[in-house]
């Protein structure tokens, strides 16, 4: 990017390390960032892109490494914000080449940073990676991980919108509410057959009409084309396909009163947050609903694979969402900034506690 100067944004920002790493008998580039260890080890996951330019890919790497730590600070979990991407076309065959050299470079960081799969990495080439380094999150079942996360981000997405409900309607029942869901991947899909099982009635859409017809021949939802969405009149509208959905274009359309989804950067810009108050929409803020694979992720970290378990802190989303509502009530701001609020706060409530336990171990 012009004019982008790393040290400055870093000071902005509070970043703590950006890590470069590079081999070139496997034509290897990566950026690892590292924003945050106030509350744990650093961790995100590993986007494969093919960026325009290098510095585009450290820009990446950063926001997306503060991202991580707003998420898990907001979601309770003790772990700081990291990212890593690596320069390379997601369709590159070499994998095992690719992932065991980061596993090599993560694993110099003995711990201070966590990874997974994310935009352009799958499950199989954490396999790779964990040969290399333990310090793997996203794990199939057979190495003792989670296997995939989808269903339970778009149970958490559910409990977001159950804690939206309760504000707008006053009620969470989602029983004969209707909601348009944006693209039925691995969490839009799971999200639809969460949502019919409550009752919900739903309209869905997507640009491939594979995922769509499944769903309408096996629950008998309703499908529209990918650009009608906007334009459906329902009471909740779910974005879990692409960022920057919500913009002065679409946000004019919309026919909703609540949206909530799992797609990672829904508002545009930020501004676009204000639209939506003015047009009498509650948004329910991404990284607060959509936390909950990664937020079962981490709990095998800590306490072994147990879905249960899992489940219940996911649930907690429901009362983070109605934490966040309540900031923003009170302190007449949008959604998007009373999530942030709600991160910063306990990023610096534990940062205090850290102090003190280091001076008692001093003692
Ligand atoms: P996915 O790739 O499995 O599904 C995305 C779906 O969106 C695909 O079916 C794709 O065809 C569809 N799509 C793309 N462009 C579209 C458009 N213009 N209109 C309609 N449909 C369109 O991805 P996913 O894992 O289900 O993730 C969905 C979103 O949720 C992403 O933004 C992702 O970053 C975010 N997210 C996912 C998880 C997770 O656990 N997988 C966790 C947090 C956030």
């Amino acid at each position: 990017m012009k004019g982008f100067n790393i040290f400055e944004y870093m000071k902005k920002y509070k970043y703590e390390n950006i890590f470069f790493c590079q081999d070139d008998s496997s034509d290897f580039k990566a950026v690892i960032a590292i924003h945050s260890t106030t509350l744990g080890p650093a961790a995100g996951g590993i986007r494969m892109w093919q960026y325009a330019s290098e510095m585009e890919a450290i820009e990446d790497a950063l926001r997306l490494a503060r991202g991580m730590t707003y998420k898990y600070a907001a979601a309770g979990v003790n772990m700081g914000g990291g990212k890593a991407v690596i320069i390379a076309d997601p369709k590159r065959k070499d994998r095992e080449v690719v992932f065991r050299t980061l596993g090599k470079f993560i694993n110099r960081l003995a711990g201070k940073f966590y990874t997974g799969e994310d935009v352009g990495t799958t499950l199989e080439d954490m396999e790779y990676l964990f040969m290399e380094t333990p310090y793997v999150i996203t794990l199939p079942k057979h190495l003792g991980g989670v296997g995939p996360v989808s269903p339970l981000t778009a149970f958490g997405v559910i409990q977001g919108m159950r804690a939206c409900a309760k504000m707008v309607f006053g009620s969470d029942n989602l029983k004969g509410k209707v909601v348009t869901v944006q693209g039925v991947g691995a969490v839009g899909s799971s999200l639809v057959e969460q949502l019919a099982e409550l009752g919900a009635h739903l309209i869905i859409t997507d640009i491939d009409e594979e995922k769509t017809d499944a769903l309408v021949d096996k629950l008998g939802v309703k499908k529209v084309d990918s650009e009608a969405i906007y334009d459906v009149e329902c009471d909740i509208f779910s974005p879990c396909a692409l960022g920057g959905i919500l913009n002065d274009e679409t946000i004019q359309r919309l026919k909703c009163k609540i949206i909530c989804g799992s797609a990672n950067n829904q508002l545009r810009e930020e501004r676009h947050g204000d639209l939506l108050i003015r047009r009498g929409i509650l948004y329910g803020p991404d990284y607060i609903v959509n936390a909950g694979g990664a937020i079962y992720d981490a709990d095998r970290l800590v306490g072994g694979v147990n879905l249960e378990r899992g489940r219940q802190k996911v649930a907690r989303i429901y009362e983070n969402t109605e934490r966040v509502i309540e900031i923003a009530q009170k302190q007449g701001i949008p959604t998007y900034r009373a999530a942030d609020i709600l991160a910063e706060k306990r990023i610096a409530a534990i940062s205090h506690i850290k102090r003190y336990w280091e001076t008692m171990e001093i003692r």
